[in-house]
């Protein structure tokens, strides 16, 4: 009985502790991730993601770049788009028809400026990306339009090696 109570005990300690390292490590976590999102974006790049703010049609890195390769998150990596499905809409921004890797995307009903819109966010970080919209080519008909200042291209040259 007392090995028993003991045990228990033994138990609860290690399962109280599990707790508070991980409600730290979760709150480490959150305070080292803004700290080292500020210095690991400029200054666009932040507003962009963390304020969703927008870039300046015609002046991103990528509306006008058609390299194969894959874009990822700029804060987190995570992978959103490819080449693939990039195509030239002409409005300034890089745009997409559509995304293999749909399970990285969020989506969130965006009201502001007086528009109904589609927010397009990063699942696994929340950074915004852009809006996706219905008048996109064929055979999705969808539109992508997404902030160079929140990807990052991946060559695939460099994907391959
Ligand atoms: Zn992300």
């Amino acid at each position: 009985m007392k090995v028993k109570k003991s045990k228990i005990l033994l138990i609860s300690i290690s399962f109280l502790f599990i707790l508070k390292l991980l409600t730290f490590t979760i709150y480490a976590q959150n305070t080292m991730d803004n700290d080292s999102l500020k210095s690991k974006l400029n200054e666009l790049q932040y507003y962009v993601t963390q304020q969703k703010g927008t870039e300046h049609p015609f002046t991103g890195k990528y509306w006008n770049f058609f390299q194969k390769g894959k874009y990822v998150c700029v804060c987190c990596g995570t992978e959103l788009f490819e080449s693939d499905t990039k195509f030239n809409s002409s409005c300034g921004w890089p745009s997409f028809f559509g995304s293999k890797f749909e399970e990285n995307i969020r989506y969130q009903r965006d009201t502001s400026y007086g528009m109904e819109r589609t927010e397009v966010l990063c699942k696994k970080c929340g950074a915004h990306l852009g809006h996706v919209f219905n008048d996109g080519p064929k055979p999705t008909g969808i539109r992508f339009c997404i902030n160079s200042a929140s990807l990052k291209f991946i060559p695939l040259d460099s994907i391959n090696k």
